[in-house]
């Protein structure tokens, strides 16, 4: 690949079947990435569509080929909660047109996702194929009676008819991740003797006779898209052949396009987060694809344009499907598109701002990108984006007078408020003590299983670079020199530092503060305490645990470990765990007497906690801390003392503000303010700092 002198962009295509065009039932799409159904805590207010409208068409600009909707339900019995949006209406219709219109006048193409959520509904009035309760709500759903499923059918069929009358290039019908029409197709939760259930062909009819009904009523220029299950993951979920079975019946229905999902939500194996490898499911997908002749979609777990062009061009789909990938970084497409992926902002799959919101009924953000879901909030205002553009040498700033700013410490706090800063044309320095960027993403990328956390350090290398922050790395801010240094503003975001604790013993040598653990400074023998049981104890006990810390990730492995089977021998393509020998014996312990990891994110605790299960170590909930010495580590657990006798104790009991610069900078009357941990460590997490010191920066 040549580059041209003047831009530096490739000259060829750099990733040239992404970027072929593709033609899908009515419309031909310019590159192959199709931004999929998230649902932000936007679209259930009608008085939110301007702000539903701004998000899309932010990423219609940045060139996606086609973007699916959050979920829709076709009736209110089908909403995923009480007051979840709904197309049923003539009212819903204008409310709709806000949003297409603004993604069709900045270039895009929008289809509605309808999403029925059957026994997944968190409401009373949720209906399933029958009577059932799901593990992962309160509810229990009754049995759709023969009317209703007709009448459910035909709810489909109209709510389609109002997206195209609301400028919907077509819709999406949600047949995957176990929600309703999933809950037809497996035997797991449909054991119905009529004409909807008891054979695999009746089980399909209900998939098939939307699709069928939707393409009558419409005709053939209306894109329809079937999303479906590869793999059920659940025990009596669809088998191998049901499932290609069931592509084959959607292509002959009339489905134009089959996007797919992996795992139902009450499945016990992890699909998105970010210790699952990425494009860890295409195998599953190059199964349908090549069962059908309509184009077939991948998605999970594919965040970066190399893996996307190898999905491709390796034949396993015909186009990618990413969803918060599109939070994360709205120019995803156009970057790709100009060969430069150093500079996408890389979703790392930590669910923080964005599912785990959504759990909590919050709108969603993205943790590296807090302007997502804000696009109309002045406090995230659009940055000048030169990431498009050659690289501008600092010499070469336009900006006459820029006021002066210094930031202190390079972690993620630091590294957003500087560039943000600087990209708004402020004069940056950005002081790090250390010999590089990171903080506390440079350990974290450390863990296993975490490190996309590097993707989001060589963003912010890159950003650097692009807004002209002038960084001196290895470089320790002192009072005197920040005050000579005639600043107008002075951010500190030096961070925190582990907390110690006041044990009898805690000072021995085999005592240690978990940097020196997780950066392996230090390395610890065969059976290992560890105080603290938050995050970062969790991430530790799964560090020190993995039972081949060198070997790389594979899909393969990972598959084994979660039990997994890409063959599909049996229903639900699930075999039995094999999650390997731990490296060592852990316990984990608090003084809390809660669910250990009880305060881990919604969508991401789950699988840490089943990891650490798997691996035997031990959670100690309720203890008193007594002494260490030479036997071990002396706990008071449940009244009754206990020794745990172990060779290395590791502390990880949350951390204090680092901030010994502040009262002297104040007292000399500079313009200081704190940032990130620096301002508040407790529960310190990325999400917090990165998005404080965005809106500072916006402010300054
Ligand atoms: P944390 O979540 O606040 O946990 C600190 C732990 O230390 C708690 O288990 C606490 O439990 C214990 N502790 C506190 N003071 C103590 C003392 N004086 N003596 C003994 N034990 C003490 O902090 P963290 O683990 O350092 O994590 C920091 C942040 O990063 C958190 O917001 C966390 O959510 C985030 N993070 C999340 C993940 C993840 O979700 N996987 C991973 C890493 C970091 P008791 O008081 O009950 O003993
Ligand atoms: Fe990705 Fe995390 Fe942002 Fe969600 S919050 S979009 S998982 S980086």
């Amino acid at each position: 690949m040549t580059a041209t002198p003047a831009t530096g962009h490739p000259a060829s295509p750099p990733y040239p079947t992404l970027f072929s065009p593709v033609t899908v039932g009515p419309v031909r799409l310019e590159n192959r990435v199709i931004m999929g159904s998230m649902h932000l805590g936007l679209e259930d207010r009608r008085r939110d569509a301007p702000k539903l409208a701004a998000f899309y068409a932010e990423r219609a600009r940045g060139g996606v080929g086609l973007i699916i909707t959050g979920g829709f339900a076709p009736n209110r019995t089908g909403r995923l909660t009480p007051m979840a949006g709904t197309m049923r209406s003539a009212a819903d219709v204008v409310a709709h047109r806000t949003v297409t219109h603004a993604v069709h006048a900045a270039g895009g193409r929008i289809a509605l996702q309808l999403l029925h959520a059957g026994r997944y509904s968190y409401h009373p009035w949720s209906a399933a194929p029958e009577r059932s309760t799901s593990p992962i709500t309160p509810f229990t759903a009754r049995r759709m009676s023969r009317r209703a499923v007709g009448r459910t059918v035909a709810d489909f069929v109209r709510a389609a008819g109002l997206a195209r009358r609301a400028g919907y290039d077509g819709v999406e019908v949600m047949g995957s991740e176990g929600y309703l029409i999933n809950q037809f197709l497996s035997p797991r939760t449909n054991r119905r003797t009529d004409a909807w259930g008891g054979t695999p062909s009746k089980r399909r009819r209900f998939a098939t006779e939307i699709v069928r009904r939707i393409r009558a009523a419409e005709g053939p220029d209306f894109l329809i898209v079937f999303r479906m299950s590869m793999a059920d993951l659940v025990p009596d979920g669809q088998s191998l052949t049901e499932t290609l079975e069931l592509a084959r019946e959607l292509e002959e229905a009339g489905a134009d396009l089959l996007n797919t999902g992996i795992g139902w939500h009450e499945a016990r194996v992890p699909t998105i987060v970010t210790s699952v490898p990425r494009a860890a499911f295409t195998a599953f997908t190059r199964r349908v694809r090549e069962a059908v002749t309509i184009p077939v979609a991948a998605s999970n777990r594919i965040n970066m344009p190399l893996t996307a062009e190898q999905v491709l061009a390796s034949g396993q789909a015909d186009l990618v499907t990413m969803a918060r990938p599109f939070l994360a970084d709205p120019d995803w497409v156009a970057k790709a598109a100009a060969g430069t992926p150093g500079r996408i902002n890389t979703c790392i799959a930590c669910n923080q701002a964005c599912l785990d919101h959504t759990f909590q009924n919050r709108p969603a953000s993205c943790l590296v990108n807090p302007r997502a879901g804000r696009e109309t909030d002045p406090a995230f205002p659009p940055l000048p984006d030169r990431s498009l553009l050659p690289v501008a040498p600092r010499s070469r700033r336009k900006d006459t007078a820029p006021r002066r700013i210094a930031v202190v410490g390079a972690g993620p706090a630091g590294l957003a408020a500087a560039t943000q800063a600087a990209a708004r044309g402020l004069d940056v320095d950005l002081f790090e003590a250390g010999g590089s960027i990171g903080g506390q993403f440079r350990l974290a990328r450390q863990i296993p299983g975490k490190e996309e956390f590097a993707e989001t350090l060589r963003y912010f290398r890159q950003r650097i670079d692009e807004t002209g922050v002038c960084l001196h790395l290895g470089r320790r801010a002192t009072v005197p020199g920040l005050l000579d240094g005639g600043y107008d503003r002075i951010l500190l975001a030096t961070g925190v530092v582990p907390r110690t604790i006041e044990l009898p013993g805690i000072d021995r040598p085999n005592v240690h503060a978990y940097p020196d653990v997780v950066s392996g400074r230090v390395r610890c023998g065969p059976r290992v305490a560890i105080i603290g049981a938050g995050g970062i104890g969790h991430d530790v006990a799964g560090l020190l645990t993995e039972p081949d810390p060198a070997a790389p990730q594979s899909p393969r492995s990972w598959h084994s470990q979660w039990g997994v089977d890409p063959d599909f021998t049996d229903r639900g393509g699930l075999t039995a765990a094999d999650p390997g020998a731990p490296a060592r014996r852990v316990h984990l312990i608090q003084r809390k007497t809660t669910r250990l990891g009880a305060g881990l994110g919604k969508t991401t605790g789950w699988v840490h906690r089943s990891a650490l299960r798997a691996r035997g170590v031990e959670g100690i909930t309720g203890a008193g801390y007594v002494r260490i010495d030479d036997d071990g580590l002396h706990l008071d657990v449940d009244g009754a003392r206990r020794v745990l006798e172990v060779d290395d104790i590791v502390v990880c009991a949350g951390q204090d503000s680092q901030r010994d610069l502040y009262d002297p900078l104040v007292a000399a009357g500079a313009d200081v303010v704190l940032v990130g941990g620096a301002d508040v460590a407790a529960e310190l997490d990325a999400k917090r700092a990165i998005e404080q010191a965005t809106r500072l920066a916006a402010r300054l």
